[in-house]
């Protein structure tokens, strides 16, 4: 039996990395333009798990579904949960509902593409609308070009035209839902759901008010000094919001307005040379969004052609130490121990841990790439990809392959007294600072339960530049 839709027909709303009410722009458009809405999350089945899929980030994203899902009862809403094929099922639904269309931001990974091309050809089988909006970046890829067209491949020149853009401003909050009774919902889920099983304890807040919560306390007492605390890992020197951007807990378009306008307000030239650093960390995942969909290959191989087919060791036990925080570099071990504990890592410390893998461990990026999006709240595909292949040499942009980072004095340089070191390895909280940024003498142990280095970094190094000169002069 069909639910009482009244008289006209409703319409849906997919929502997929855009889980709030605040400043949706698929949402807002959807309410106004009809008197009803289905706001729906379409599951994926655990038999279609990813090799990338992992419990940290589903299991924000249970809670974040859950918070959602009262957020949208203080609008009449209700969500529709749906288990399966989207298209599938997203068909089943305008079956059941006779809605008349189907509104949705897009998604800006290769595979979302893939979903919503198929989509409008079904839609318009269907006989119904289909309308998708932009709404993960404040400008799409194909805004910012060069002068001749093509897409950039280098960050300053395009920050510098992205900068130069108009912003959008943020939306307003829609009217009311009105979704129609009597429509079958699949449960919230549970990480079981995946097949999955637990996740790391320290995962922050899921939800759009914890979002917007934490987008207060970046702008009113964490931005300011930006510029100088975003190098620091055991300082709360950064904004936090990267799950919230991930997953659309708090739109693009809020996040630039609220740092724009504490910027302008400020009368201080070091807190608005700040907040700008900070604004262009948001042209970098708009840089890295752009990469992905102009060069989507960069999944699959080196966005430098010169370093495709570069001789990667197999990953042996070095790398299962590397992912326990166990190969006796302290720094490159609590990175990885935080990864673990909360399914985050601090930006300058991921920096030193990929790039020990990838320099010393002579590991392929693409297994530390893999490890990343399996543990990362915030994992995001472009971010996680431009991230691995800027520091293995091989990306957009990236890093020359000889400048090398010495994990011991990146150690010294940004967690000096050895804080955030401490922090997530209880074995090293009595041992002096700055015994924590060098290589131990002889053979003792920093202490008694911390393995010694796993390996010579001045070596490993001179190894690393051998085999990228060996490769170049290959070609
Ligand atoms: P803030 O310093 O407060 O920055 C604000 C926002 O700007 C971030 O939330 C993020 O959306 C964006 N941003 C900042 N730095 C970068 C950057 N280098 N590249 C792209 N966007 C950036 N970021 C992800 O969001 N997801 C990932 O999967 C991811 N993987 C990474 C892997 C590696 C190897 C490296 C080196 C970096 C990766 N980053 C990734 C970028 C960066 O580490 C995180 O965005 C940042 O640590 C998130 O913390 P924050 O929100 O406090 O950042």
């Amino acid at each position: 039996m069909l639910p009482d839709m009244g008289q006209a027909p409703p319409v849906i709303h997919w929502f997929r990395r855009d889980l709030r009410i605040l400043d949706n722009t698929a949402l807002l458009h959807a309410s106004r333009s009809y008197p009803s809405v289905v706001p729906t999350y379409i599951l994926s089945d655990w038999k279609a798990n990813h090799r990338w899929t992992g419990p940290n980030r589903q299991a924000f994203l249970c809670d974040s579904l859950k918070a959602l899902a009262g957020n949208l009862g203080t609008i009449d809403g209700r969500l529709i949960i749906r288990t399966g094929d989207p298209i599938e099922e997203l068909g089943r639904l305008v079956e059941e509902t006779g809605a008349a269309a189907i509104y949705y931001n897009r998604d800006p990974d290769p595979h979302g593409k893939l979903v919503e091309e198929k989509l409008a050809r079904k839609c318009s089988e269907w006989g119904i609308e289909c309308h998708g909006w932009n709404d993960v970046t404040l400008h799409t890829p194909d805004e910012v070009l060069t002068k001749s067209g093509d897409p950039y491949r280098v960050y300053t020149p395009y920050s510098n035209n992205w900068l130069s853009l108009d912003k959008p401003t943020p939306l307003p909050k829609p009217g009311k839902l009105d979704t129609p009774k009597n429509l079958r919902s699949d449960p919230l889920p549970r990480l079981s759901h995946w097949n999955l099983d637990t996740a790391a304890g320290g995962i922050v807040e899921a939800g759009e008010k914890a979002a917007l919560g934490r987008l207060k306390t970046a702008v009113s007492a964490r931005l300011a000094d930006y510029g100088g605390m975003r190098d620091c890992p055991s300082a709360s020197g950064t904004s936090r919001l990267s799950q919230d951007l991930r997953y659309g807990l708090v739109s693009i378009r809020t996040v630039y307005r609220r740092v724009h306008e504490a910027r302008k307000a400020s009368r201080s030239p070091s807190t608005r040379e700040s907040m700008h650093t900070y604004i262009k960390e948001l042209a970098w995942r708009e840089f890295y969004m752009a990469i992905l969909h102009h060069f989507p290959n960069v999944l699959k191989e080196e966005f430098n052609p010169d370093w495709r087919g570069l001789p990667w060791e197999t990953p042996g036990e070095n790398f299962e130490a590397w992912k326990e925080g166990r190969t006796g570099f302290p720094i490159v071990d609590a990175g990885m121990r935080e990864l673990c504990e909360t399914g985050f890592m601090h930006n300058r410390v991921r920096m030193i841990v990929a790039m020990f893998l990838t320099k010393d461990l002579h590991i392929d990026w693409r297994e530390g790439e893999s490890y990343f999006m399996q543990q990362l709240v915030d994992g995001e595909i472009a971010s996680n990809n431009g991230g691995w292949q800027w520091s293995a040499g091989t990306g957009a942009d990236a890093a020359p392959y000889f400048r090398i980072q010495n994990p011991w004095s990146q150690s010294k340089r940004h967690d000096p007294d050895g804080e955030y070191i401490k922090r997530w390895i209880p074995e090293l909280k009595d041992v002096e600072a700055k015994l924590l940024h060098e290589a131990p003498e002889g053979n003792e142990p920093l202490a008694k339960d911390y393995p010694l280095p796993c390996l010579d970094h001045g070596e490993e190094r001179k190894r690393t530049l051998a085999i990228f000169k060996k490769h170049k002069e290959q070609l």
